[in-house]
């Protein structure tokens, strides 16, 4: 089964690149993930193609309107059941490890990518099933979020990373045990050395050499 990603997006642009580079590409040319991007403004119907609009009660900065969300959702939920509608924003559940496993065990999942000074909230109410915060700032935009979610979520995917790259023994993956430092060849580099533990091959010694905690 193909895993499906659709973002809907007011900067779809800012996706294009980072979606098609790297480990991203090869999990979409290995068909494990389909990833599409929406533009909202294909959604506006007015005739200026408006998607923001000033907020009810006043204050700075533009709202993104609710018609173009609601008309693209609807149109996607239409021909599909979406395990998880993701709305990044400050305010929501923390991200880790844990949800990204979670996600990565889904079908198809939406995120929606809000901008300015964010989205009509009647947006949220109707259609979000995870409200998701990548940390304690304000980004300009969900684009950024969704990309660190579709990253640690496609990545998990069985296939996506050759056997040699697996995301099993990565940081996090086993509670909250970080992995030790890697070192590669030199072993003496402008006289620092990698850890003799490294360079033995027992391979006993070496897995515990690989465990650490937090620094943090
Ligand atoms: N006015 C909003 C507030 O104070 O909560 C911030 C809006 S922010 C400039 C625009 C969009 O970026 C948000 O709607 C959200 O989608 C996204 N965003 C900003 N910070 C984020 C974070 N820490 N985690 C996830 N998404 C974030």
């Amino acid at each position: 089964m193909t895993m499906r990603i659709d973002v809907i997006s007011a900067v779809p642009d800012s996706l294009t690149s980072p979606l098609n580079t790297s480990i991203l590409k090869r999990a979409q040319d290995r068909k494990k993930v389909e990833i599409y991007v929406h533009n909202l403004r294909d959604y506006a119907y007015d005739k200026h193609k408006q998607i923001d609009d000033k907020p009810f009660g006043g204050g700075p900065g533009m709202l993104l309107k609710p018609e173009p969300f609601f008309e693209c959702i609807e149109k996607l939920l239409d021909q599909r059941k979406y395990d998880h509608i993701i709305f990044p924003t400050p305010g929501g559940r923390f991200y880790d490890q844990k949800l990204a496993n979670k996600f990565s065990l889904a079908n198809n999942i939406m995120i929606i990518a809000g901008h300015y000074k964010g989205i009509d909230d009647r947006v949220r109410q109707k259609f979000a099933t995870d409200e998701i915060s990548i940390g304690n700032y304000v980004l300009t935009g969900g684009e950024i979020a969704a990309l660190v979610i579709i990253d640690s979520v496609v990545r998990l995917i069985p296939g996506v990373l050759n056997d040699s790259e697996s995301a099993l023994n990565d940081s996090l993956m086993d509670g909250d045990i970080i992995e030790a430092p890697y070192y590669t060849r030199p072993a003496v580099y402008r006289g620092m050395e990698v850890p003799e533990v490294l360079r033995s091959g027992n391979e006993k010694k070496l897995r515990r050499g690989k465990k650490s905690s937090r620094k943090f």
